[in-house]
């Protein structure tokens, strides 16, 4: 059974928020036209508020230009825009010293990632270092680490990769197996904040005492930005990279911030030419929108929420719920999986689980979810949630998973 501390905090969680919820789903165009259908795959990419739509609609009808280019009103306030946009970015990953970090736009995780790899990396570390690779992260968290390894070793400089230790079959990283391994030559972590497939905060602010003071961790941070409040300097963190359309802005938008505390500065080489602007606009005011809305509220009431299915699915015969075991104990003190939960079926294939469950409206990944080699090798049923879905699509989507028993 679920702690009756966690089932009653989910509960108060519900009752407490579901007015405010109720008054920020309305504000989704694309939620509220279609209440026969679901959205549940939030961990890909989010929906957008009225606020968003908004801000895009008014920034290419009074103000398109290009950005640091003009001598002309329109041009300049795109200028204007971008650099604002920069400093709520800093503002909104708690940065601890924002005339010492950097923002550089990208187009999401997976480039972030693979900016840092290539462009600051290499510069960072010398012949017999190591850098901790989550192996059984997302992809976009394993490749660009891989690939720098590479390009070092042609250069003649060689770099150990040490897989992340994992604590077996939770899915969460093991720190102290992490701790008793890194040494001083351990010069780059890489790490993520919550896993994609298994839901899991996975402990980052435990990673700095593991590693020391010296080595650089770098934050995946896609599945929480929007989701839950995230603090550079609670998480004592070095680059925090992030995808903006996962936080209800456009698609094609993402940051990542450095602290530029440790080793070289970031500074992304090249002539990168016409940043995305409208991106951009639509980002600065996501994040406005999610301050205002607050994200531990958001954190609450999807918590609340996963909670709800784990806790009722598990009882359901046939079904396996992945990871995360620590928020299926009897007596876990903490509500530990945020808001994805990841399912398979005795007997159903995965995918054909996905399409019975879309003949109900209820949209939802079903695949291997772009995880990395070390992790789950089959298929499976991602539920991934956000602050407009509901108790009752949760019930709904019960009630039909319960008929498959
Ligand atoms: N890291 C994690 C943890 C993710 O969940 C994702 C997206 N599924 C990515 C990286 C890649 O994000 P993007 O596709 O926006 O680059």
């Amino acid at each position: 059974m679920t702690s009756p501390g966690i089932r009653a905090q989910g509960r108060a969680a519900v009752d407490e928020l579901r007015e405010w919820q109720r008054g920020l789903r309305a504000q989704f165009p694309i939620i509220t036209g279609r209440p026969e259908l679901a959205y549940l795959d939030s961990a890909a990419t989010a929906q957008k508020p009225q606020a968003v739509l908004d801000a895009v609609h008014t920034y290419l009808t009074t103000t398109n230009a290009n950005a640091g280019r003009g001598t002309y009103t329109w041009a300049n306030r795109t200028t204007d825009l971008v650099e604002q946009a920069r400093d709520r970015i800093k503002r909104f990953l708690g940065d601890p010293a924002p005339d010492r970090s950097a923002v550089h736009f990208t187009s999401g995780t997976t480039e972030g990632l693979r900016t840092i790899a290539r462009d600051w990396l290499p510069a960072f570390l010398e012949d017999g270092d190591e850098i901790v690779v989550p192996v059984a992260d997302h992809r976009a968290n394993i490749e660009p680490w891989l690939e720098a390894r590479q390009l070092l070793a042609r250069q003649g400089v060689h770099v150990h990769v040490r897989p992340m230790p994992y604590q077996r079959g939770s899915g969460d990283y093991d720190h102290t197996a992490l701790a008793d391994r890194a040494g001083a030559r351990t010069r780059f972590v890489a790490v993520t904040h919550v896993h994609h497939v298994y839901g899991g905060d996975m402990n980052v602010h435990r990673i700095r005492r593991a590693v020391g003071p010296d080595a650089v961790i770098c934050l995946d941070a896609a599945q929480s930005v929007g989701h839950l409040p995230v603090s550079a300097a609670e998480l004592d963190v070095d680059f925090v990279v992030f995808s903006g359309h996962k936080a209800m802005a456009l698609p094609g938008t993402g940051a990542v911030w450095a602290r530029q505390a440790r080793g070289p500065a970031f500074a992304p080489g090249g002539w990168s030419g016409t940043p995305n602007t409208v991106g951009i606009a639509s980002l600065a005011t996501a994040l406005d929108w999610l301050d205002a809305a607050g994200t531990e509220r958001i954190e609450r009431w999807t918590v609340a929420l996963a909670a709800r299915l784990t806790d009722r699915l598990r009882h359901l015969d046939g079904y396996e719920i992945l990871g995360c075991r620590a928020s299926l104990a009897a007596d876990s003190p903490v509500p530990h999986r945020r808001g994805i939960v990841t399912f398979r079926h005795r007997d159903i294939p995965s995918g054909d689980l996905g399409f019975v469950l879309f003949d109900h409206g209820f949209m939802v990944r079903s695949d291997s979810h772009c995880q990395g080699g070390a992790g789950e090798k089959t298929d499976s049923v991602r539920v991934s949630l956000h602050v407009y879905n509901t108790v009752e699509e949760i019930d709904r989507l019960l009630a039909v998973l319960a008929t498959m028993t």
